[in-house]
């Protein structure tokens, strides 16, 4: 829960006889950004100093003269360092307990600390510091997602990223947007990727390049988030849908074929949730009808199927860096990857104005690009995904063993030879259940979603596509049955077993008891009578 105290080591250079200097580099050697610097002198012998513990703040302590020693300690956790030398610092994350001792007579300590004097920041006693600790490890609210807890963890790097933009003087396609192109082509194992303004953009763009519109069809999915579609429609080509699978709940292979026709162009299908497509069948059928094939990954970010990744398995994939997705921007921002070098080239020209050399124009494109700025902190964030990934999978797992006993409650799958990463925990609740069960969620602080109430071709939107209830029935039952609960890289596993515990609390099965009291003999059936009630 509270991160680790480190001692740090800073570089030292010695100027033969003129005079020794240590250089702290800043988020590099000290994990924050420094925002006040104070020293303690002439400190009596045998006194103790610091006794106070922070919230949010984090110290470095440096014995910039003589020595002393630091004790931290929290519930978890107790040590002491002795701090005697200037080139070392002993960096104290916040939720530790700080008691200086031990000072040698002409001792300094310096102090670097993360934020400016905030008094509610501070405990003073230690009796309420041990409160404050036994507080944070109770569960009693989970938000769905909190943009905080990443920020706060990225806080050092994101301000690096942000201060070497702005110091740059190129704020639109600059370094950090090819650097950021580059790994994001690296992670998704493809050729190219082309940096766009937003997800809707990248799958826009890309059936733009392909030559798609009036008149043209483009197969989608039912269920995805309704930018799939839309992208279609903006071109003036005509979206098709297609039912789902119940496996992945992603676009069902088995119902290409029969909407195929004369006009159809390309299939745009969905990675939703975080799992792939049955990428296999669909490719083949693409093959055998000369479609091209866009994979919207906006949810997939690194998920895999039979070895492959999401993006590079199709002629061309996008992706989106809306704040919520599995790395998001701190705005909007999209991505296009493919193999091909004639589309990468094509869609550079399209996102800036049909142009490469400034102030010719090739076509006529459009301004669709990606910010210097959105680029340099996703960089910072794309270094992170792996874990990430790894993370919200040990937390799905916990899920899927916690709630694998709950007959109204249909658990997500995962293909065999499928990497899912979870962009949501998407479940179905089953037995018109599910508007109770948000009630009782709203009462005990869960955060939920419902990806997506309506499935687009119902979309008051599309009305003129005069599609009718029953068309798509896999996929319309899933949108009265779909919930998504709280799954993000930075839940703690106490919030998502605090989430199951309050699922099976509202589930819970009548028990078969004795009651021993009652003189009565025989069986009692004990309901849960709030409960169980429907
Ligand atoms: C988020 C999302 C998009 C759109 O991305 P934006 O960046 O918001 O335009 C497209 N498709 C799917 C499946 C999405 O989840």
């Amino acid at each position: 829960m509270f991160k680790s105290p480190e001692l740090v080591t800073f570089k030292e250079i010695n100027l033969a006889d003129r005079a020794n200097i240590n250089v702290i580099e800043f988020a590099q050697d000290v994990p924050f950004s420094v925002k006040r610097i104070f020293y303690v002198q002439d400190i009596k012998a045998g006194e103790t100093r610091g006794d106070h513990a922070h919230k949010e703040l984090y110290e470095c302590i440096i014995a910039q003269q003589g020595s002393f020693t630091v004790e931290l300690k929290n519930n978890y956790f107790s040590q002491k360092y002795i701090l005697d030398s200037s080139n070392q610092g002993l960096v104290a994350p916040p939720g530790h307990w700080i008691t200086l001792e031990n000072f040698s007579d002409n001792a300094v300590c310096m102090v670097l600390a993360s934020d400016v004097y905030k008094e509610d920041d501070y405990f003073r006693e230690y009796s309420e510091f041990v409160q404050w600790q036994e507080d944070l490890k109770k569960v009693t609210a989970v938000p769905f997602l909190d943009f905080k807890r990443c920020y706060q963890d990225l806080k050092s790097e994101l301000d690096i990223a942000y201060e070497t933009v702005i110091n740059s003087g190129t704020y639109i396609l600059g370094d950090q947007v090819e650097k950021f192109e580059k790994e994001f082509a690296k992670l998704c194992g493809v050729k190219h990727a082309i940096g766009v303004a937003n997800g809707l953009e990248a799958i826009e763009l890309t059936l733009k390049a392909w030559d798609i519109g009036q008149g043209d069809e483009v197969l989608v999915a039912a269920n995805s988030f309704i930018a799939t579609a839309l992208a279609v429609s903006k071109l003036g080509a005509k979206p098709v849908f297609v039912d789902i699978e119940n496996l992945s709940y992603n676009i069902n292979p088995e119902l290409i074929e029969s909407k195929i026709n004369s006009k159809t162009k390309a299939i745009a299908l969905t990675h939703l949730y975080g799992q792939c497509a049955d990428m296999q069948p669909i490719m083949y059928l693409a093959k055998k009808h000369k479609l091209k094939v866009f994979e919207d990954s906006a949810q997939a970010h690194g998920a895999e199927y039979r070895g492959m990744k999401a993006g590079s398995m199709a002629d061309a994939g996008g992706f989106s860096f809306y704040p919520t997705k599995n790395i998001g921007a701190f705005g909007d921002a999209g991505i296009i990857t493919t193999n091909s070098d004639d589309l990468a080239a094509k869609l550079r020209l399209i996102r800036s104005y049909g142009s490469t050399v400034k102030y010719h124009h090739e076509i006529l494109g459009t301004n669709s690009r990606l910010d210097e700025l959105q680029a340099a902190f996703l960089r910072v964030k794309l270094a992170k995904l792996p874990k990430w990934n790894t993370r919200k999978n040990t937390l799905a797992n916990i899920y899927l063993t916690e709630l694998a006993n709950i007959p109204d409650l249909e658990l997500p799958k995962v293909r065999e030879g499928s990497n899912h990463v979870w962009h949501v925990f998407a479940l179905r609740v089953k037995n018109s259940r599910r508007e109770k069960l948000i009630q009782f969620l709203s009462e005990n602080k869960i955060g939920y979603n419902i990806h997506y109430p309506v499935p687009i071709h119902l979309q008051k939107a599309y009305a003129e596509l005069e599609h009718s209830v029953g068309e798509f029935p896999d996929a319309e039952n899933f949108a009265l049955q779909e919930l998504s609960l709280p799954l993000d890289a930075y839940h703690t596993e106490d919030e998502v077993r605090f989430v199951c515990s309050k699922l099976k609390e509202f589930f819970a099965v009548p028990k078969l008891s004795f009651n021993m009291n009652s003189g009565m003999k025989g069986l009692l059936v004990e309901m849960n009578p709030a409960k169980y009630s429907q």
